[in-house]
Order: C-alpha cells, then structure tokens, then sequence
C-alpha cells in the first residue's frame, strides 16, 4: 500500500479527539512538536544492543551520541552519578530493579494497589506479586496520609530486602527520609518510583527522593513531558549489600547490576529514536521555562482542588501538593465508571480509580483522579480550571440528561479552541 489512508485517517481522527478534549488523565500529557519529531525519526531503524561504546553491533556511532546526551542532560536535571534511559516504558524499569537487586522469592514492600501504589509494587497479577513475596502499607483512613508508623511496624516484623515508595494515585508528599531510616534498621534498599512527579522534583517543588533513596525510577511521558518510556536513576552509588553477582559471578556495584538488568537482563535492543525524544524532552526540562511550567501545575492543581471542595466534593486527604487529586464520590451518588463514562460523552477525559477502603470492584470504583498536567501544558490557568471544575460539576450532578451533556460537549469544545495544539499539524 502506497499511501496508507485507512491508518492516516486514523491518526487525524485522534489528533481531532486530543484537540477538542478536556484531558484530565494525571498520567497523561502532551509532548512539544520537536519531542514528537524526534519519535518519528530513522534512529528507529537501527539496532544498539549494549551501551555507548559497548554495542553488539555496528555503525553506532550517532546513537552513541543521542544516547550520551540523554543521559548527561537527565544527569544534570536531576545532580545524578549514573543514569539508564533504555526502559521501555516505567514497569520495564521497575522490573530491571527486581532482576537487579532481588531473588525470586524475596519479601518487598509497597504502597497497597487499592490505596494509589502501582501494579509493579507487588499486585498478585503482575510479576512483582507472582514471583515475591509482598508485604503492603497503606494510608490513613481518617488522613488519607501513607502510614509511616504502620509501615514501621511491618518493616521490622517482615525485613522486606527493598521498599517501594511512590505511588500512582497519591497527592501529597513523601517523607523519603523517614523511609530511608526504616530501611536502614533492618539492612532494606529503598525504591522511589516517581514516575507521576518526576518534573516537580526536577524544579524542586517536590522533596528530594536522591539523597535518601538508593535507586530512583520514572516514567518519561507524565510530568516530565517527554516520549512513552522509563529511567533508571542513581545520586549515589553503592556496593551491593548482599553480595548479588553477575551472572559469571563476579562481584559488582548497584550500577553496574542495573546496566546488565535492564541489557541483556529484560530487554534486548533500545529504542534509540524514544532515547533520542527523551534527550529532547530532558533539555526543554533544564530550560527556564519548565520551572514556569511547573509552578503552574501545582497552581493548578490547587486551585482545582479549592473549587471542588467549595462545591463539596470530598477529596482525599483534603487537597494536594503535586499534579493531582483523587475525589471520593459517593457522597455524590455516583460511581467511578459512571462519572467516567459520563464525562468522556462531554468531551472530558479521566479516570475511574478505587479510592482508600473503597467498597466497589476496581471495574466500578467509587472514586475519579484528576490531574492537570496535560491541561497545563495546553495552556490553562488557575481561571480556566475552575471553569473545569463547573463543567465537571454540571455533568455529574446531570449525569442522566443527554441535553445538557450534549450542551457541555458544545461548550467544552468551544473553550478548548483557545489553546490551539499542534498547529504545526495543520
Ligand atoms: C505510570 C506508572 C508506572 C508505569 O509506567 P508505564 O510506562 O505505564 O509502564 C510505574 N510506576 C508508577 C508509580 C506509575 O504511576
């Protein structure tokens, strides 16, 4: 097929959606024009088993170089020793640290899949929960905040090899210190998965994960605004505390076990047009700008936040500190997947998600999160998104009046004619 129309069509059809949406998704965003060139580009076509200067195959030279220049800039962003920009995506990189540092078997710890953790923090149906032995902490029913005290407990009882913390659906802050110093009783690695924070940490609104924490891993495309993938990071390296050896059975630094993990551990050849976006997206990072930018999620966010609880919708933990919040809606008569449901036929895109101590199936949920990111990256201000915050409103105290979803469709498409995306698209 000489023009595939079918597939193009397919493509503009989507570019229309994300135009005319409301995107709320607090792990999505939109990436600048030159991140979404650089994806498409012919490093695509080439394979670099290996590492810079290290490569199982030739001609490498040119990706050796966008390779190097993505780790150097994540290095900078972040005051980093080491840094592996080859996952695939946030659960590869998390899946190269179990592979570096644990045996099957061993016992970790993290935040409960029900309480905002991630599925690679010990679900029973992904590979953390099947091949480890789990032991979870959870929040405070009451706070909403993660119970450090609990996890305390827990920790000392179990002597989990590695504790997790991060979360996917968690809108205050961690107190990483206060981890570490548990870890430190009992001999633990510590893990922070910042794949939702990452681009406030890197403008330091957020606390510092490097100083405390062994190994730091994120996603690249939610607040860091960059491609779909993940990241491997350490401040500090470390010899291995129990001795782990390579597979010849030498001995070898936490880096190094991390380099053979992800290569040839659990992936084979990177994606060196993703690693060359993620160089972009890492230099837009140290520009000025992205301190704005940042400063702006939280301003959004919060004042988000301040609006729904002033229309007195129940958020947990009663507001936030970072991109996101998670709203509890049953004192609102509707359930998660009904709220969702709804608000995508207004042309407003989230999510369903189980809030702490939720009562309904994670299908149905009790709850939404919210985050602005995306939004902001399109523009918004603290004005705009509390005109969201009545246009969420209006849909879920109607949910069963097409009419007016319709007229919030209208309008919702109407409103986001401001914030142009993609005009180099046409
Ligand atoms: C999004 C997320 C991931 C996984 O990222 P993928 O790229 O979807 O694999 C890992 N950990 C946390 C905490 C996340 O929120």
């Amino acid at each position: 097929m000489q023009n595939d129309t079918i597939l193009f069509e397919l493509l503009n059809k989507e570019l229309e959606r994300q135009r005319n949406d409301i995107e709320l998704i607090a792990s999505e965003n939109f990436v600048s024009y030159q991140v979404l060139q650089a994806m498409g580009s012919v490093p695509a076509n080439k394979y670099a088993e290996g590492y810079p200067g290290r490569r199982y195959y030739g001609g490498c030279e040119v990706v050796d170089e966008i390779e190097n220049l993505a780790i150097d800039r994540l290095k900078q962003i972040f005051n980093l020793s080491w840094a592996n920009v080859q996952p695939h995506s946030g659960a590869q990189a998390n899946a190269a640290i179990f592979q570096a540092v644990l045996k099957p078997g061993d016992t970790i710890m993290g935040l409960d899949l029900s309480m905002g953790g991630h599925l690679t923090h010990g679900s029973p149906a992904n590979f953390s929960g099947k091949h480890y032995k789990v032991i979870s902490y959870g929040v405070n029913k009451e706070t909403g905040l993660v119970e450090y005290e609990d996890l305390e407990q827990k920790a000392l009882a179990e002597k989990p090899k590695m504790i997790i913390c991060g979360a996917s659906a968690y809108s205050r802050d961690w107190d990483y210190a206060r981890i570490r110093a548990v870890a430190d009783k009992i001999g633990a690695i510590v893990l922070a998965d910042i794949a939702h924070p990452a681009g406030l940490i890197a403008k330091g609104l957020l606390n510092d994960p490097f100083d405390h924490c062994h190994i730091v891993t994120s996603t690249t495309h939610k607040t860091l605004r960059g491609p779909r993938g993940g990241v491997i990071m350490v401040r500090h390296d470390f010899e291995n505390p129990w001795g782990i050896k390579d597979p010849k059975g030498n001995t070898r630094t936490i880096t190094q076990l991390l380099d053979l993990a992800v290569f040839p551990g659990i992936q084979g050849g990177p994606l060196e047009h993703i690693i060359a976006a993620k160089a972009v997206a890492f230099g837009e990072i140290l520009d000025e700008s992205f301190t704005d930018y940042a400063k702006q999620i939280v301003a959004n966010a919060q004042a988000m936040a301040k609006a729904f609880v002033a229309k007195d919708y129940n958020l947990i933990s009663g507001g936030t500190d970072n991109h996101l919040m998670l709203i509890d809606l049953r004192n609102k008569n509707i359930t998660g997947k009904k709220a969702q449901e709804t608000l995508d036929k207004a042309f407003i895109t989230l999510n369903k998600n189980a809030v702490p101590f939720d009562d309904k199936s994670p299908f149905v949920t009790s709850g939404i999160r919210i985050g602005v990111p995306a939004v902001t990256t399109r523009g918004l201000k603290e004005d705009h998104v509390i005109q969201v915050v009545d246009l969420i409103d209006r849909v879920l105290t109607n949910a069963d009046d097409e009419k007016m979803i319709g007229d919030v469709r209208e309008e919702v498409k109407a409103f986001m004619k401001q914030f142009p995306l993609y005009p180099e698209l046409g």
